[in-house]
């Protein structure tokens, strides 16, 4: 169980309590600015971001990590994120009343594809914040870029974003409102993965679960190795071997959907005798 559960879920999963996702938490000030001021100008801030990210790379690693420390505790209070596994989307669409499909803001910065990755998920109905946040963002929430989805529909996306290698994260926006869930990986520009993998700033913590390998399932033919947006897996091409990092895992589980054998399975991390307590 990682910190957000204790703080955030009462000792269980906290994306899968629905009062974090209620609509009338936006009705705080602090959050509602916050969220606002996030989605509005996030392309011409991007650029910025990106040379502090940078510049912190170059100072000395004291000074560095001081630096980050600082930075992640801020990230904790106002927007973290932890990857999930399709199953518990799902289990996510069980209580969450309304799905808005939406131009994803790091793909539009960053100038790569976008299908509409991004999903803004709330219990009950959706109030102002959305429209005023999104107000004349690639057209404005009242255009078709911005589309209401099913249940069912949701899950399509999900799948598809599965056969894409995308990986499914929920997403706080003044923590402990849960406000979205993404679809990414490094190619897409996605912010949050840059800041915690190439930057080693941490905005998104490990997930729940850990991979786990069936050796005597694997076929070795390597599929899987470039599914992991963490480097979690790795192929000798050579010796035509599979070995799995489990420190780099996330748990995501989007390495499974490569697998035709079978062979990758997720396990709770508590249940993970070396990654129980490695988050
Ligand atoms: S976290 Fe992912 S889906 Fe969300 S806005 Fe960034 S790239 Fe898009
Ligand atoms: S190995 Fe771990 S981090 Fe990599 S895709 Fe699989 S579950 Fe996700
Ligand atoms: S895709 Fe499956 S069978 Fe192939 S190497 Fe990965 S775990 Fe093994």
């Amino acid at each position: 169980m990682c910190q957000f559960c204790v703080q955030h879920g009462d000792g269980k999963a906290w994306y899968l309590q629905a009062e974090n996702y209620v609509a009338s938490l936006e009705d705080d000030l602090e959050r509602r600015e916050y969220i606002i001021d996030f989605v509005q100008g996030f392309s011409e801030k991007q650029p910025g971001r990106l040379r502090g990210l940078q510049l912190l790379d170059q100072i000395p690693a004291p000074l560095s990590s001081l630096a980050k420390k600082h930075l992640t505790a801020k990230q904790k209070k106002h927007h973290f994120g932890q990857p999930v596994p399709i199953e518990e989307c799902e289990q996510i669409l069980e209580f969450a009343t309304s799905v808005v499909r939406l131009p994803c803001v790091c793909r539009t910065a960053a100038g790569t594809p976008d299908n509409g990755y991004c999903l803004a998920v709330t219990v009950g109905p959706v109030d102002g914040t959305l429209k005023e946040a999104f107000a004349g963002y690639e057209g404005g929430p009242d255009t078709g870029a911005f589309q209401n989805l099913t249940k069912e529909e949701t899950l399509t996306v999900l799948r598809q974003c599965e056969k894409e290698g995308l990986m499914h994260s929920v997403w706080t926006f003044g923590s402990p409102l849960i406000a979205a869930i993404c679809n990414c990986n490094i190619e897409s520009g996605c912010m949050a993965m840059a800041t915690t993998v190439t930057h080693d700033l941490k905005t998104m913590w490990r997930g729940e679960y850990v991979i786990d390998l069936d050796e005597t399932a694997c076929t070795n033919c390597g599929a899987c190795e470039r599914r992991c947006p963490f480097g979690a897996l790795s192929f000798n091409r050579k010796e035509k071997r599979l070995s799995v990092d489990l420190k780099a895992c996330y748990g995501c589980g989007t390495c499974r959907s490569a697998c035709s054998a079978d062979a990758l399975t997720l396990l709770p991390r508590a249940e993970s005798p070396t990654m129980a307590k490695v988050w």
